[in-house]
This record gives structure tokens, C-alpha cells and sequence, in this order.
């Protein structure tokens, strides 16, 4: 090994480490936006390294370098405008969309070294062919599904569960023809023309996995979709002979899968009968309607204002609308209003509330609220019975009694048990829906009294009235 081999594979070495230190520093808000840095400069570290490598073997054209410049100068621009631009509220749509380019470069790279190669696939050992097949299935169905699922976060897609005939039957052909062309394209009889077969049956299945799953089931969809996108980029590391790629792709794998469990178990679901269909769709235990009929009691500003500046423990409890209204900075500000009147003042965070993991976390770590003050459902759901009120911004199906019983679309779902304290507050415009499409039984329950408003609205009206008690 000469000089510049030893060099870049320390080069590679540390770029590991980055990835490492990287997803450790993640682990709490403080910490991540660094985290994210160090794992970028440890990614743009490997890049370079492989370019010099690749000028010192002579193993790319000057055209091809041209190219490679041209075509990193233009995704790096228009990832870092993307990324810039686009509104907190569409981050998960955006997430969704970066999980399909991943999956969907992954198998690309498979499928141009199949190309290349042509003419003497079969002479190619088993791990180089294995692994193109693996990324050409895993980033096929990540890139058509991550496309959906990101259609139906951004609303372009219904998210609601869309039923395709003969699912199950389609879903087994492709499946079963699948793994007909991968024998023939292991054996080196099939050729490229089977694994284009094999692109277009992943392409063709991540849409039909993706399509009927609804309700409050995207979560666990999202990031076993993220999971499935690091496995392709690390077969495409085994393809390519590229570490840098096999251990981002593993971390990112390994991160989505252990992110997968957590949300599945959140919403107390089996992650295999999600992706077999049928969850969500509130049709699952046929018993009883969702509920929500009934009267509703509206609240004054005034009146809530009063009520939070004189109760002794008030959890807030965040939700999707929180994100839509941008309202984070406004939420903080009236916590701190109560915290500064003595009021104990607690998040009650679900692990699914909004549209992306984590999503709340994010939101509330960019208004500065203390950290410990955000607590999980587990810690936060034996406090509500000694809770004075809870005041729920923009959350709805995270809250939702029906959850309890069997026959709709967030049935075993664990909510947050805010109608065990001994007042509610929900601030949200209307008694609309959620991602979930029911009704929610909690506006009807007499202990709650209904805020509409707009978030950052109705925040700002309740700061003001907490402010003029204090005067
Ligand atoms: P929901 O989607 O259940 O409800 C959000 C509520 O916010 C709506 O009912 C809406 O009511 C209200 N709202 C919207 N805009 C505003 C606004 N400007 N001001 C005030 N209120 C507003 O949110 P939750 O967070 O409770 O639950 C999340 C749901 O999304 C779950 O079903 C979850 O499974 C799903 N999901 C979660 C993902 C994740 O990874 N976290 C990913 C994909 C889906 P109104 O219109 O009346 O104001």
C-alpha cells in the first residue's frame, strides 16, 4: 500500500469516527446541530479522499471529472437552498424526499455497474452480484415510497389509506417474479434484462406498500423507510468497494431500524401488520363508531388566561398545529409567563405527535424550552391526575380518548392521558380533523373547554391575559 492509499484510508478512518461522534451528539438538542456538522464534514472528508484516489489510479476521464464536479456542485446547491428555504412545517416532506434521492442513488449505482459490466456478469463473484440485487430491491422500493410518503406528509398524495385491488395478490407475483430474475441474474443468465426486471418490481412495490397505509400509522412507514435507505447505500458501498459508503449506510440502517421499533411500539403496533395493510383504516375491528358527538364548551381568553395563572401544575401539551402556526416561540414565552408566577410548568411530548420524529423536540429545542421540562409519555401520563390544566396546542389525535377502544383508525394507539387532569384547554381553529381523520372524544368531555384559534394567536391572547394577572 503506497503512501496515498495509507492516507485516505486514514482519511476514511476518521470520516468513520465523524459518522460515529456524529450520531452520538444527536442524542440530545443541545448537541445535534453539531452532531450534524461533524458527520457532514466527515461525509465531505470521504468524498474528497475517493476523488484523489480516484485522479491517482487515472480511473476517471477528464469528461467524467468534469461531470462528477459539475453534478456534486449542483445536488450540494440545491440540498443546501432546499434545506435553507423550506418552511419547518414541510421538513417532513423534505425528509421523506432526501430518503427517496438516498434509496434512489443507491440503486442507480447498482444498475450502472451492472451496465458496465455487461458483458461479463457471470464472471463476477457472488458478493458483487448479491449485493447489486439487494440495492436495486431495498433502494427501489425506498424511492417510490419514499416518494408517496411524502406526497401524502405534504398533501398531494390522500393520506388517507388508499386501497388497491388485489393488493396482497400483485404484492406476491412481484415478489415471487423477483426472486425468479434474482436466481437468473445470480446465475448469470439473466443479465441486466433481469435486474431491470427487478427495478421495476421494487419500484412498483414501494408504491403499492406505501399507498394503504393511513391513519396514524406514517411514522413507523417513515422510518423504516429511512432504515431501508441506509441499507441500499451500504450495499451500494459493498458494490462500489467504498467503506466510507458501507459504514454510513450501516449507521444510518442500524439508526432507522432501532428508530422503527420505537415508533411501532409507540403506537403499539406490529411493524410487519402495518406493512401488511390494514391498519388505519378503522375497518380492522368493525365495533363502534369513533365517537365525538355531542356538545363542545368554548372558552374566553380571559377566562383560560385565568385559569392557567392560578393553577398549580399546568402541562402544555404540543401537537402538530403547534408546527403549522410556527407558535414555538410563543408557547415557550407563556410557559415562562407561568413558570415566573410559581405555576410547575411540564411538555407532555408524544413520541408521534407532529409529522416527523422527534418533530416536537426539534420545534421546542429551537425556542430555547428547558430541556427538562420536556417530558415522554411514559414519565409525563401518571402526572395528569394531579394536573390542574393541561393545555393542548394544535394536538388531536395524540390525545385522542377513542385510542382506547377497538373499531377505529388510532385504536391501541397510547395517548397522552390528558383527560385524567382536572381541566383541559385545547387551543386549535375548528373541531377538525387529524392525520387520523376522526373525531376526537376529548372535545366533548365535559372537563374541556375549546380555545379556537389559530396557535400563535391564541398564545400571544393568553400570554397578554397572564401578564395582566400578574399586574
Ligand atoms: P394531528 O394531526 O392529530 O392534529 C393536528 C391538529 O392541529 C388538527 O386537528 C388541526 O385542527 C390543528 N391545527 C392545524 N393548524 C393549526 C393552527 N395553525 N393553529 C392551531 N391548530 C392547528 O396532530 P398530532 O400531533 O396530535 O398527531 C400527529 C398525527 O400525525 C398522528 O396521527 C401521527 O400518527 C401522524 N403522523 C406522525 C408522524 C410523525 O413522525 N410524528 C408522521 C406522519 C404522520 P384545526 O384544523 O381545527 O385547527
Amino acid at each position: 500500500m503506497g503512501t496515498v492509499d495509507t492516507i485516505v484510508h486514514l482519511v476514511y478512518l476518521a470520516c468513520a469516527t465523524c459518522f460515529v461522534i456524529g450520531l452520538h451528539l444527536m442524542n440530545t438538542p443541545a448537541t445535534a446541530r453539531r452532531g450534524n456538522q461533524v458527520s457532514a464534514a466527515g461525509m465531505a472528508a470521504a468524498v474528497l479522499a475517493t476523488a484523489v484516489l480516484l485522479v491517482r489510479d487515472q480511473a476517471v476521464t477528464v469528461g467524467a471529472l468534469v461531470a462528477l464536479t459539475a453534478g456534486t456542485a449542483v445536488g450540494t446547491a440545491a440540498g443546501l437552498i432546499t434545506a435553507r428555504r423550506v418552511r419547518m412545517i414541510a421538513m417532513p416532506q423534505l425528509v421523506s424526499l432526501f430518503n427517496a434521492v438516498g434509496g434512489g442513488a443507491a440503486a442507480l449505482i447498482a444498475v450502472a455497474e451492472a451496465i458496465e459490466h455487461a458483458d461479463r456478469l457471470a464472471a463476477l463473484p457472488l458478493q458483487t452480484t448479491l449485493t447489486v440485487v439487494l440495492d436495486v430491491a431495498i433502494g427501489g422500493v425506498t424511492f417510490t415510497g419514499s416518494l408517496i410518503a411524502s406526497g401524502k406528509l405534504a398533501g398531494t398524495v390522500p393520506g388517507r389509506p388508499i386501497a388497491v385491488p388485489a393488493r396482497r395478490v400483485i404484492m406476491t407475483v412481484l415478489t415471487a417474479g423477483s426472486a425468479v430474475l434474482a436466481v437468473l441474474f445470480l446465475t448469470g443468465r439473466g443479465g441486466v434484462a433481469a435486474l431491470a426486471g427487478i427495478t421495476a418490481a421494487a419500484l412498483v412495490g414501494g408504491v403499492l406498500a406505501t399507498l394503504p397505509i393511513g391513519g396514524a400509522d406514517m411514522p413507523v412507514v417513515i422510518s423504516l423507510l429511512n432504515a431501508c435507505t441506509g441499507t441500499a447505500v451500504a450495499m451500494a458501498g459493498f458494490v462500489l468497494g467504498s467503506t466510507p459508503l458501507i459504514i454510513a449506510g450501516a449507521l444510518v440502517g442500524a439508526a432507522g431500524a432501532i428508530l422503527t421499533k420505537l415508533m411501532a411500539d409507540a403506537m403499539n403496533r406490529p411493524v410487519r401488520a402495518i406493512l401488511a395493510g390494514g391498519y388505519g383504516t378503522g375497518d380492522e375491528h368493525p365495533t363502534g363508531p369513533a365517537g365525538g358527538a355531542g356538545p363542545v364548551r368554548e372558552i374566553a381568553v380571559d377566562d383560560a388566561a385565568l385559569q392557567l395563572a392560578y393553577a398549580g401544575k399546568v402541562v402544555i401539551v404540543p401537537g402538530y398545529g403547534l408546527a403549522a402556526a410556527q407558535a414555538q416561540h410563543e408557547v415557550v414565552a407563556l410557559a415562562r409567563a407561568l413558570t415566573d408566577r410559581g405555576v410547575e410548568v411540564s411538555y407532555g411530548i408524544h413520541p408521534v405527535a407532529g409529522r416527523m420524529p422527534g418533530h416536537m423536540n426539534v420545534l421546542l429545542a429551537e425556542a430555547d424550552a428547558p430541556y427538562p421540562e420536556l417530558k415522554d409519555l411514559e414519565e409525563i401520563n401518571p402526572q395528569f391526575g394531579r394536573t390542574d390544566v393541561v393545555l393542548v396546542v394544535g394536538a388531536n389525535d395524540v390525545t385522542n380518548p377513542a385510542a382506547r377502544r377497538p373499531g377505529n383508525a388510532v385504536s391501541g394507539m397510547p395517548i397522552l392521558d390528558v383527560d385524567k387532569a382536572r381541566s383541559v384547554i385545547v387551543i386549535k381553529r375548528s373541531l377538525g380533523h387529524g392525520y387520523a381523520g376522526i373525531d376526537n372524544e376529548l372535545y366533548t368531555d365535559p372537563k374541556t373547554a375549546m380555545l379556537f384559534a389559530d396557535a400563535k394567536a391564541g398564545l400571544t391572547a393568553l400570554i397578554a391575559g397572564v401578564h395582566a394577572y400578574a399586574a
